[in-house]
């Protein structure tokens, strides 16, 4: 039994074909950097019509307990479904944190939950800290430009955390956390999910190369995109990635889209060139090994993640680059 006084957090599993999602386990070290600041009791909530598994799966890798809610209505995902059992979950155990990923599908039904549960709800959580006791949240806002700082005057607390924010928490020989399984109907009223279909390209080279180079709306115009396959030439193993205008534009295609709604990439070396380095790119790429930037903006957000920060127009930089390489002795 939860001791009255505790606090108790919530992490909303995410997962796919019955494997947990990796973010999952960063959900779990945002967690724990909560209950450092805010003592409390961590469950992890997993949704789904096969559970037992996944359970195994994330309560042996991360020795947290969980409570598996079984749905046979869940063999494929619903928001809807996910908005009524966890309100219903959260109004028996009254969690004070919710913490949800902040993916396409966090997304989907995280602010939805927030209005069921009457709940604050902080997307986008890049970091967090204490201030006066609270939890205080950082997310960005324009593009990276600005970090807002936001705490909540009320709880529960649902937050989003953005992929790649915190090193994935899977201890070494963690003894494993208990399950509770539950088995709940739930009918949605207004959405079914009718199928799911894999995309037809499903291109591996891109998350699998050793020097990924990548190409932003600095580039400026598509004829410029030769310059970006140039500078990839010159390192075996390299592939062509880019940010996700230049996918909708269709300069590039959508195997190449690095960020949260594309590859989830960790090369050896990254290269952004004219890329500003908002949250949803960054979240792809942040695990690479070493980053460059090129950028003629000196405050640009990418520059805060990068290694190496050329200040810089890329239509110079990267010709002139490529010249010097040249010249080189072999
Ligand atoms: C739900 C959602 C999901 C998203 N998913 C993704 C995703 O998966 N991947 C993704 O990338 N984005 C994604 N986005 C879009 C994201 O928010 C940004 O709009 C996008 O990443 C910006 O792309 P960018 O940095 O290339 O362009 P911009 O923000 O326009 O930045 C261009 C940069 O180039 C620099 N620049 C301009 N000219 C030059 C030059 N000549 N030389 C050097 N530098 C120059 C500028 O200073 C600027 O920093 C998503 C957005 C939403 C809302």
């Amino acid at each position: 039994m939860r001791k009255a006084v505790q606090k108790l957090i919530f992490i909303i599993a995410e997962h796919h074909e019955n494997k947990a999602k990796s973010v999952v386990f960063e959900l779990a070290a945002c967690a724990y950097k909560i209950k450092r600041i805010c003592p409390a009791e961590i469950k992890v909530i997993i949704l789904g019509s096969e559970t037992e598994k996944l359970s195994f799966e994330i309560t042996h890798a991360t020795g947290l307990d969980a409570v598996a809610i079984e749905i046979n209505e869940l063999a494929l995902y619903n928001a809807e479904i996910y908005k009524t059992v966890i309100n219903n979950l959260a109004a028996e155990l009254s969690p004070s944190f919710i913490i949800i990923g902040h993916t396409p599908r966090g997304l989907d039904f995280a602010s939805g939950l927030a209005v069921a549960m009457k709940a604050a709800c902080i997307t986008g959580v890049e970091g967090l800290s204490e201030a006066g006791g609270k939890i205080c949240f950082k997310r960005q806002m324009f593009y990276g430009k600005i970090n807002a700082h936001i705490t909540a005057d009320s709880e529960p607390v649902i937050i989003t955390v953005q992929p790649g924010t915190f090193e994935p928490y899977k201890p070494d020989n963690a003894s494993p956390g208990r399950v509770e399984t539950r088995r709940v109907e739930c009918t949605p009223k207004f959405t079914r999910a009718k199928g799911s279909r894999r995309c037809k390209f499903q291109d591996s080279s891109i998350s699998e190369a050793k020097v990924i180079v990548s190409a932003g709306n600095g580039i400026g115009a598509k004829e410029n995109l030769d310059l970006i396959y140039r500078l990839a030439d010159i390192f075996p193993g390299s592939a062509v990635g880019g940010s996700r205008i230049l996918i909708d534009r269709g300069w590039l295609e959508y195997r190449q889209q690095i960020g949260l709604t594309g590859a989830q990439v960790a090369p050896e070396l990254y290269i952004a060139c004219g890329i500003s380095g908002a949250s949803q790119h960054l979240a792809g790429m942040r695990g690479s090994g070493f980053i460059v930037s090129i950028n003629k903006d000196p405050g640009a957000a990418i520059f805060n993640e990068s290694d190496v920060c050329v200040v810089e127009d890329i239509k110079k930089f990267i010709p002139a680059f490529l010249e010097e390489y040249g010249k080189r002795e072999i």
